[in-house]
């Protein structure tokens, strides 16, 4: 009897991972696709638009979305997350948790009727805290799949037994409480590849950020939770708006290297920063072409094709100034306004400038959950717990049979995430088509 194809299994449903499991499923290999987060589409899900073209984030990776879902060759574990690796190159077997997300997937069909009644308000992850959803709820608006899930540490019937309302409420009778956390084994897996992504320095430290006023003074903000605010998805719907009053800014300053590059912090260079920093300047200024941008720096680092012109043109068509410096120190007038005091150090003198928003650049560091993954499945991390890769192979780990691909091997930009999807495909495919 002829055995078995082998199959691939891709952890992690960012767009790194996402471009492994489409090339991978394009040369007819079946795909196992586990994502932990409700929905795939990671990091550039929650990103306004994307450097170096500035094209809308969710318009190039909805259709990927989609396709990893009706893909025949693909099957999708959203809610997922690997317990177990067991085999040897060539021949894996997993075991994977599928959470309970006390819904049915095969009945829910996303109509909104649960959210608009459930009664809890609780902070909004995707989000990044900048408004509230309900317990029951769509990890995002174009979330794939499109299936809702309740938040069970704050559903009141999960808390105090009283409520059901949305279970009351779905005409579809997809609401299960009894559902349970479901563990599934897959065998025949030829080659696995790790593409978990990132978390941000907020996510695990806020000291560093403390010293810049994060969480002290509202209109304090980090660089992703401003392209929550400049998204028309996002909870200002794409008008920017200071936290503190609601007021439109006409002075933003963006502050790179925030936890990166510092014996406090990180002590690499978190890479996309200068890039992202100055789009997120340019697209604020499309929203409003009087609105004055600084952005502070230590050196530039933008090595990528066109990346320097793309500075240029920050500095030439969107007026936007650059300021090599140090920060000092940031406080507040009495209408929380930041007033920063810095290093110029073109000059070595000790300025001070009052603008109405600080955006802060902050570290990429690995993802939460690393050091178990590694554990699991066996392979070997850096010294900052990203996964180790050889100079010359930029895909391989450590371990045989199991490839990575995107920023959980280190920071990098989107173009650079998918052409490693693809490069990790393609060496999962040697082992499973070369048997
Ligand atoms: C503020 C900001 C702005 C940016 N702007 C740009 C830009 O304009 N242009 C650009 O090119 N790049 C930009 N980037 C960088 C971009 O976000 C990354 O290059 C890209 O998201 C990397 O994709 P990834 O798939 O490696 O990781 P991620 O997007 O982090 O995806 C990883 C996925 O893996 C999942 N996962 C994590 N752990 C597990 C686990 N144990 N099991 C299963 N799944 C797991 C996560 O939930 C997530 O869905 C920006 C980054 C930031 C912070």
């Amino acid at each position: 009897m002829e055995e078995a194809s082998k199959r691939a299994l891709v952890i992690g449903g960012g767009i790194a991972g996402i471009q492994a499991s489409l090339d991978l499923a394009d040369m007819g290999i079946h795909v196992d696709l586990i994502e932990k987060k409700p929905c795939i589409g990671g990091k550039m899900a929650q990103l306004d638009k994307t450097f170096p073209t500035n094209d809308c984030s969710i318009c190039i990776l909805a259709p990927k979305l989609s396709e990893c879902y009706r893909n025949l060759n693909i099957t999708l574990y959203s809610y997922s997350e690997v317990q177990k690796v067991e085999g040897i190159v060539g021949n894996f077997s997993v075991e994977i948790l599928k959470h309970a997300r006390y819904v049915k997937e095969d009945l829910c069909i996303n109509c909104g009727l649960c959210v608009e009644k459930c009664p809890m308000r609780v902070e909004d992850e995707f989000d990044r805290q900048l408004r509230k959803r309900r317990a029951i709820y769509m990890y995002y608006l174009q979330g794939v799949p499109a299936i809702m899930t309740i938040d069970k540490k704050n559903c009141l019937w999960f808390t105090k037994e009283a409520c059901r309302i949305c279970e009351k409420n779905c005409e579809k009778e997809a609401i299960d409480f009894n559902q349970k956390d479901e563990l599934i084994k897959i065998n025949n897996i030829g080659s696995i590849i790790v593409a978990t992504g990132y978390n941000l320095i907020e996510d695990i430290d806020n000291d560093i950020l403390k010293n810049y006023g994060y969480q002290k003074y509202r209109n304090v903000v980090t660089a992703l939770e401003f392209e929550r605010m400049l998204s028309a998805s996002g909870p200002q719907e794409g008008h920017i708006k200071r936290i503190s009053d609601g007021e439109e800014p006409k002075k933003i300053a963006y502050l790179q290297c925030i936890g990166s590059r510092t014996d406090r912090g990180a002590k690499y260079c978190s890479s996309i920063c200068c890039m992202y920093t100055t789009k997120e300047a340019m697209i604020a200024h499309e929203h409003d072409n009087e609105l004055e941008s600084y952005i502070f720096y230590i050196d530039m680092r933008a090595g990528g094709k066109g990346f320097q012109s793309f500075l240029r043109r920050g500095e030439a068509e969107y007026d936007i100034k650059y300021i090599k410096s140090k920060i000092a120190e940031i406080s507040i007038d009495k209408n929380e306004s930041p007033i920063i005091v810095y290093e110029d150090l073109d000059t070595s003198e000790i300025k001070k400038l009052k603008v109405d928003i600080v955006v802060l650049a902050t570290c990429i560091i690995p993802p939460e959950g690393i050091v178990k993954l590694a554990e699991v499945i066996g392979f070997e991390l850096d010294d900052y717990n990203f996964i180790k890769t050889p100079p010359f192979s930029p895909v391989k780990t450590s371990r045989d049979g199991i490839f990575t691909c995107g920023c959980v091997h280190e920071p990098m930009d989107i173009p650079r995430s998918v052409a490693e999807g693809s490069s990790a495909a393609a060496r999962a495919a040697e082992i499973i088509r070369g048997g």
